[in-house]
Formats: structure tokens, sequence, C-alpha cells
């Protein structure tokens, strides 16, 4: 599936926020972000003084969608699957994102960022009840196990990133057993579930528009 591949600091800065997509340069004062927090292009410093409601909302659109990696056209559908669901549209979206295979492997610290995870699943690393399921986009369901698979365990990568992301918990939705490197959903994700602060009614005006 395509996907965006140009140069991801400035996905941050136009949203004027820490999105997290390159793995431990993020936590490191070479971040974009702590160097250069203003828009990138000629008139960045300028620009954003006052935004219309319509900017606003897209500029919350488009920081969900780059913070999870997803093009405009899956973002909508996961849109419609989540008006189309029992609660409030704004936290089903989340909730979709949040159960996307790339993310929960990122979640579990298996990849540093949502890209590096992203590529791990293409490479057909995790099975999900024990078939291997090398689709990003994949949406666990409760119930659904997921692991790494059995000849991915010795690849030094993994030791690497669990280590390093060893200080993030693994989200309560999901029951991660670290010793086995097995994590199986207990619930869907919930809203405190997801610690970035996204205003997700602003998404839901924009596209009900
Ligand atoms: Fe964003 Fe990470 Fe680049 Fe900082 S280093 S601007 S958080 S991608």
């Amino acid at each position: 599936m395509a996907r965006y591949t140009g140069a991801v600091c400035r996905q941050c800065r136009r949203e004027g926020q820490k999105l997290f997509l390159k793995g431990d340069r993020c936590y490191t004062d070479k971040c974009a972000i702590d160097r250069r927090s203003f828009a990138p292009g000629q008139h960045g410093n300028a620009r954003n003084k006052k935004m219309s409601e319509y900017g606003i909302q897209l500029r919350e659109k488009q920081k969900a969608r780059r913070y999870y990696g997803v093009l405009e056209s899956q973002f909508r559908k996961y849109y419609e699957m989540a008006s189309s669901k029992k609660g409030v549209t704004g936290e089903n979206l989340l909730s979709i994102l949040e159960s996307r295979l790339d993310n929960v492997v990122y979640r579990l610290g298996f990849a540093m960022s949502r890209p590096e995870a992203r590529q791990l699943v293409r490479h057909g690393h995790f099975t999900i009840n024990g078939k291997k399921v090398d689709i990003p986009s994949y949406l666990v369901k409760p119930g659904e196990v997921i692991a790494l698979k059995e000849g991915s365990r010795s690849i030094e990568k993994f030791k690497i990133s669990l280590e390093a992301n060893g200080s993030r918990k693994a989200p309560q939705w999901l029951d991660f057993d670290k010793n086995n490197l097995v994590a199986k959903v207990v619930a869907e994700p919930a809203r405190a579930d997801i610690d970035m602060p996204f205003e997700e009614h602003l998404i839901v005006e924009l596209y009900s528009k």
C-alpha cells in the first residue's frame, strides 16, 4: 500500500507537535521540534497566527493521520467505520486507529517507531492466533493473540528495542507476557488508553460537513 515518504520531521513541525516518527531521535535534543518548533517552509514562522475553524479541524485530522501513518483514503474509511459503530464517533475512530497491527507492535515495544513497526509487520515477523499476518492495517480484536514469530525471536533487533522501550508500559487493553513475547487483546482500546492529546471532536466536525 502507498504511504507518505517525505521528510518525516517536517510532518511534526507542520503539526507543531512531536509525532514520534523517528524512533530514538525523537527522545534526543536532535529532535527537529525541539530545535525549530515552527512550521516548515519559507513562511513557516509567520503562518498559523490565526487559523480558521476549518483550518483547525484540518490540522487535527492531519495530526492524527500522520501520528498513525495512515493515508487520507484509509483514514476516511476508518471515520465511516467509526460513525457506523455505537458510541462516540471520535472515540471510536481513535480506538480503530489504535487497533492497527503496526500500532500494536509499536505499543508492545518491538519497534522504536510506528513506521518501523509497519516495516516489521510487512516482513512477516508477527503472528495472530498462530498464523502469520503481514498486513500493518490489520485490526486486532479482543481475544486475539499477537506473538513474535518463533523464527524471529533470536533477532538482535527485537531484544534491543524491547530493552530500550522497557520503560514504556503496554496499554491496559493488551495483556503482554514479556517472557514469552506474546500479547492477548483483552478489550477494545479505550479513549483513556491513548496518551496523545487529540481533540477528536474536531476531526468529526470536519468530516460531518
Ligand atoms: Fe518528530 Fe521525531 Fe523528528 Fe522530533 S525527531 S520532529 S518527534 S519525527
